[in-house]
Formats: structure tokens, C-alpha cells, sequence
């Protein structure tokens, strides 16, 4: 950190802790002003990020170079170091970088909006990432045009006013990478608000706005004939109509609600086989009220694979299996899935696409509980880059960046919502714990025996082998 002093600051370092006591206004006119204030400040640390960013490229790459590394393979992995450093996934943080080379180097305006205040980064990442096919002079000449109207419109408009200047300039280009995107059509999930999840489907405009026409149209129709009954008698809007009769062509279910589902489901015994509270917790999306869990599992119609899980009592954790095999093993597998839930690696968040080992099986690690991690693809890619090494056990994670920095993440309780304050404990009925919740489901094997633990409310054991 510099040690420029700025009116009322010994140093820079001071700044957030100054800004931290900063009263409100006394008038709201005054608070106003000072919303607008932090604005500034915000977009003027962003590009100040922007500037350290790109130098922080240009050190890398000599750095690199000096070493006789080809040109191809420097940098490699930086993007992630800048999401760690910026509390932000390795796909954003990979997006900074590149967002940080164009506008030092080739958006001077944008750049100088943002260092006034005039725009958010929000903004010059809608503008980057329009023109960052272009060559440079293309990019300059784009930021040239749009000057007088960066502050002036948000976000989307400037990327769209953005992707006309580059159709203008390089009309061909442009028609080939939309073709190209086509490729990478795809469908998706998201988890949204309120526990609902989010179906995402990206491809072709056309396509897109046909399958919501038909929908629409097809809902309008029902509506004008009286016909938006669902199967329990009550009538639908329009919205309910569209939602239902896509869940019923894409399964082909007779009715939306009757769709079998199979889920990693994980609850307390109190939740599932009481009124218990705790939320459950749906592997890879979030916490589930405990009555509309219960209210899945009794459907008749819903098949849902339920998973039990062992506890450690105390830390609310999955406590360790073992395996002699190469690989994950199916069982040992789908723990890890559950304890991890999402990518490990901080704020990432992507899906888990593969079991890693902590410590790599060349250098002695054993295909265990304890050295095991849940990664997404790229994470798991860019562990294997120069300079990063990850360390830890079943508890938590050290990832150590080529700059020497350490990220730590714990191991998440497997059931967040549980009530924190401390229980007496008590021991549950006889054989309640035994006693399998669902229809067969799916054992895992116990070779060590396992021990009942009626405050943790699930299962504990001694690391059974599988
Ligand atoms: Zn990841």
C-alpha cells in the first residue's frame, strides 16, 4: 500500500476505517450527496483494481518470458489468482483480467469515465466484452464514438449500442462469431430466491423467443376457454399455465407436479421423521423448508433418493471414509458431493465436476476421505498450474497462489439452518435412526460400526471402509 496521505489520513490503509465512521447526513438532500459520494470512491477503487490488474499481467508475463516459458502458456491461471484476490469466482476473476488489459490499454475514455465516477465497472465490462474480438484500433475507435454516452446510459444499452459499432466495422466477423455462439447452446440450472430454482436456457434468439410465443400462445388460449384448471381443481394464471405446460412437453408428464424426481435430499431424523425444523439441505442448490421436504418425500408420484450422511456430532460435518482404489469410488464419491456441495475452492460456487485429490497421487496422496476435494473443472485445471499447491483434510482447504497468498476454506456444516443453540440431549426412540426413511434407498456400506448421536440428530461413525 502507498503511503500518499490524503486531508484527514495518515496513510491510504486508513481509508476504509475512515469511511467506516462516516455519519449519514443530517438532511436527506445531504444523504443524496453522499450515496453519490461512495459511488465515486467505488468506481475509482475499481479502476485503481483495473490499474494493479494490468500490471499485475505485465509482471507475470516478463516474468514468464524471462524464464523461456512459450507465449502461449504465460499467465495461465492469473485469472483465478484475481478472483481469489477479488472475493469472486475464477470465471469472474478471469473476466477482470481481461476486462483490465482493454481498458488501460485500449479504452482510454472508458477508463477515465470510471476513474471520474461517471460510470461503474459494471458498465466497462459491458463494453469489453462486446468489443473484445476486435483488433485494437477498432476498440479505441468504438470508445472514441461512445464517449458522450458513458454516464449517460446503463449497462445493457451500452453493450447493445456497443455490438452495433461492431457489426458497423466488421460486419462479416461479427455474423461468424454469432454463428459460432450457436455451438455453445445449452440448458442449465440456477438456484433462485426463496428456495425456487431457475431454469436457464441459452442459443439462438429465434428459437428461444418461438418456444416462449408457443407457450404464451398456448396459455392465452386456455385462458380464453375457461380451461386453467391444474390437477387439484385450481385455476392457473398465465404465467402458471406457461411454466406448467413446458415442464409437461419437456418430461412428458401429464401434469407438472408428477414429475419423478431424484434428489440428494439430506435431513435430521427430527425433520424427517417429526415436525422438526431444521431445513433440509438439496445437494448442489441450498436449504429446503423441513415441512415441504416432508411434503416431497410423501408424494406418491415423487421418487426422491434419499441419502443418509455421518456426522461429526460436534463440528455438524461428514466424517471420513476411506478407499484402497485409484479413484473415487461410487460411495466415497457421492459424500464428498454432499459435504462439499459446490465447488471447494472460495467463492467459485460452480458445480462439482470432479473428486480431486488434495495432495496429488504422484506425490503420495492416498485416495482417501481426508485427501479428497470437490472441484469444478476449471479449478481443478488450474490447481495443476505453475506455482499454486493445495494442502488440507476433510475439515478445510489452503490453496497457496504463485504470489505466496493462502486462501483458506473451511468445510461448511452439511445442515446450515440447524438451530445453533445448544440442546439437551436427548436419545430418540428405539431403532429410529435405523429404520430406513424412503422406499429402498441407497445404502452406504458401513464396515466400522457406527454409533447413534442424538444431539448431532444423524449418524456418526469410525471411518468405515467401503
Ligand atoms: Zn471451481
Amino acid at each position: 500500500m502507498t503511503t500518499t496521505t490524503a486531508p484527514g489520513l495518515k496513510t491510504l490503509a486508513e481509508l476504509p476505517e475512515v469511511l467506516s465512521l462516516l455519519a449519514p447526513a443530517e438532511t436527506q438532500a445531504g444523504n443524496i450527496d453522499q450515496i453519490e459520494f461512495y459511488e465515486r470512491i467505488k468506481a475509482a477503487a475499481e479502476a485503481g483494481q483495473a490499474r494493479a490488474t494490468a500490471k499485475l499481467a505485465e509482471q507475470r508475463h516478463d516474468q514468464e518470458k524471462a524464464q523461456g516459458i512459450p507465449k502461449s502458456k504465460r499467465c495461465k491461471g492469473l485469472g483465478a489468482e484475481i478472483g481469489l484476490a477479488r472475493k469472486e469466482s475464477p470465471a469472474r476473476g478471469k473476466q477482470r483480467l481481461e476486462l483490465a488489459r482493454v481498458l488501460v490499454e485500449n479504452l482510454p475514455r472508458t477508463y477515465q469515465a470510471l476513474c471520474d465516477g461517471q460510470i461503474r465497472e459494471e458498465h466497462a465490462q459491458a463494453m469489453a466484452n462486446e468489443i473484445s474480438a476486435l483488433p485494437a484500433r477498432h476498440q479505441r475507435e468504438i470508445d472514441d464514438i461512445l464517449s458522450d454516452r458513458l454516464g449517460a446510459i446503463g449497462p445493457r444499452q451500452l453493450a447493445n449500442e456497443a455490438r452495433a459499432q461492431v457489426q458497423r466495422l466488421d460486419p462479416q466477423g461479427a455474423a461468424k462469431r454469432l454463428r459460432d455462439a450457436e455451438a455453445e447452446r445449452r440448458v442449465g440450472i440456477r438456484p433462485a430466491a426463496k428456495g425456487l430454482s431457475q431454469l436457464v436456457a441459452i442459443g439462438p434468439t429465434p428459437q428461444i423467443a418461438a418456444l416462449c410465443d408457443t407457450l404464451r400462445q398456448e396459455a392465452n388460449s386456455a385462458l380464453s376457454t375457461g380451461t386453467t384448471k391444474d390437477h387439484r381443481g385450481e385455476s392457473r394464471t398465465r404465467d402458471q399455465l406457461m411454466f406448467d405446460m413446458l415442464i409437461e412437453r419437456g418430461t412428458g408428464q401429464a401434469a407438472a407436479p408428477a414429475v419423478p424426481v431424484e434428489v440428494m435430499l439430506v435431513m435430521t431424523p427430527d425433520t424427517l421423521f417429526a415436525q422438526g425444523g431444521t431445513p433440509a439441505w438439496l445437494t448442489g442448490h441450498g436449504p429446503i423448508p423441513a415441512a415441504v421436504a416432508r411434503d416431497w418425500l410423501s408424494q406418491k408420484d415423487v421418487s426422491v433418493l434419499l441419502r443418509r450422511l455421518f456426522t461429526n456430532p460436534e463440528a455438524n460435518q461428514v466424517v471420513g471414509l476411506e478407499s484402497r482404489a485409484r479413484g473415487f469410488r461410487s460411495n466415497l464419491r457421492k459424500l464428498i458431493l454432499l459435504r462439499d456441495n459446490i465447488c471447494r475452492t472460495p467463492y467459485c460456487e460452480a458445480p462439482i465436476q470432479d473428486v480431486d485429490h488434495i495432495t496429488p497421487r504422484r506425490d503420495g496422496g492416498a485416495t482417501a476421505w481426508e485427501n479428497a476435494s470437490g472441484l469444478c473443472a476449471a479449478c481443478n485445471q488450474t490447481k495443476e498450474n505453475r506455482g499454486w499447491r493445495h494442502t488440507g483434510d476433510s475439515q478445510g482447504m489452503q490453496i497457496t497462489t504463485p504470489t505466496g497468498h493462502v486462501y483458506t476454506v473451511a468445510s461448511q456444516p452439511v445442515l446450515p439452518g440447524r438451530d445453533p443453540r445448544p440442546r439437551t440431549p436427548r436419545r430418540p426412540s428405539s431403532g429410529q435412526h435405523d429404520k430406513e426413511p424412503a422406499d429402498n434407498p441407497p445404502q452406504i456400506p458401513r464396515a466400522g460400526g457406527s454409533q447413534r448421536c442424538p444431539e448431532a440428530g444423524l449418524f456418526s461413525t469410525d471411518k468405515p471402509t467401503l
